[in-house]
């Protein structure tokens, strides 16, 4: 039995990896605003230091797994709170809780998404992984939700890629599952919205494999990369997405 902190665990992607731990017979305990173990906002510094003093509370031998699922989607208003949320959100738990997982050699599998590599500007992603204020506030004057969203996941990525050395050094792996789209709340909200639900719709039609994902798909993927078959799987970044990355980008990989 492993213990597995898991962020966003009260729906969506983050539900269906949940239970699919539960089901395995892990201990997890989830972080979210409601219907979790620790109810915390990740937007926040406060909000972070409280989930990340929840999490050391309940797993005082060390951490096996963390998975930083909570997000928001690029039809927020607030920039800055899809910034705060997805990336600071992310991160700064994974540095809080460095030592609980190395205490227990454990991995991390961050959400990025299949839209890290599309279009965004690459200044704010420069600025994230800067870790730069100012940089961040001047880059958002001149982006919208989309770009935004699609920028705190290419960052993600990235910083997973810059870190895996380091954290391998304390025998921590870092991948991260980029995800096409997945039926999940979050993605109904945006298919519903006057600005994006077309985008979205022939977006989804365009899926190689012919249907779109489903929560239990990014669940069979933790399932694997958390599990000591992917003992030598590091710094990855694991597209699952019915084959619309390989056909947005054939010739990068
Ligand atoms: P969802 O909206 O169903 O679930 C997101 C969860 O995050 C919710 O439980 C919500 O309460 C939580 N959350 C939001 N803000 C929070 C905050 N400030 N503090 C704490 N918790 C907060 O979304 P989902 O589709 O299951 O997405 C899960 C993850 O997968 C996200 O990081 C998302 O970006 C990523 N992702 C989703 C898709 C997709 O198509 N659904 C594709 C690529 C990546």
């Amino acid at each position: 039995m492993k213990t597995i902190a898991i962020t966003g665990g009260a729906s969506g992607i983050g539900a269906a990896i949940k239970q699919r731990l539960l089901d395995l017979g892990h201990r997890v305990i989830v972080v979210d605003l409601n219907d979790a173990d620790i109810e915390a906002d990740l937007s926040t510094d406060a909000g972070r230091q409280l989930a990340a003093a929840g999490i050391r509370e309940a797993a005082k031998d060390g951490l096996d797994g963390l998975i930083p699922c909570a997000g928001l989607a690029g039809h927020m208003p607030d920039l800055q709170l899809i910034t705060q949320v997805n990336y600071f959100g992310s991160v700064r738990l994974v540095e809080a809780l460095r030592d609980l997982l190395a205490a227990k050699r454990g991995c991390v599998v961050l959400l990025s998404s299949n839209s890290a590599p599309m279009d965004t500007n690459l200044d704010f992603v420069e600025a994230l992984l800067a870790d730069s204020a100012d940089g961040i506030g001047t880059a958002l004057e001149s982006m919208e939700g989309q770009t935004v969203y699609s920028g705190t996941k290419q960052a993600l990525a990235r910083w997973m890629r810059h870190h895996t050395p380091g954290y391998a050094a304390d025998g921590i792996r870092l991948n991260a599952i980029a995800p096409g789209y997945t039926e999940t709340p979050m993605t109904a909200a945006v298919a519903n919205d006057p600005t994006y639900g077309d985008a979205i719709k022939a977006f989804v039609a365009s899926i190689p494999i012919g249907r779109p994902g489903a929560p239990a798909d990014m669940a069979d993927a933790v399932e694997f990369l958390i599990s000591d078959k992917a003992s030598f799987i590091c710094g990855s970044v694991l597209f699952i997405d019915g084959g619309h990355d390989a056909m947005l980008r054939p010739d990068q990989f």
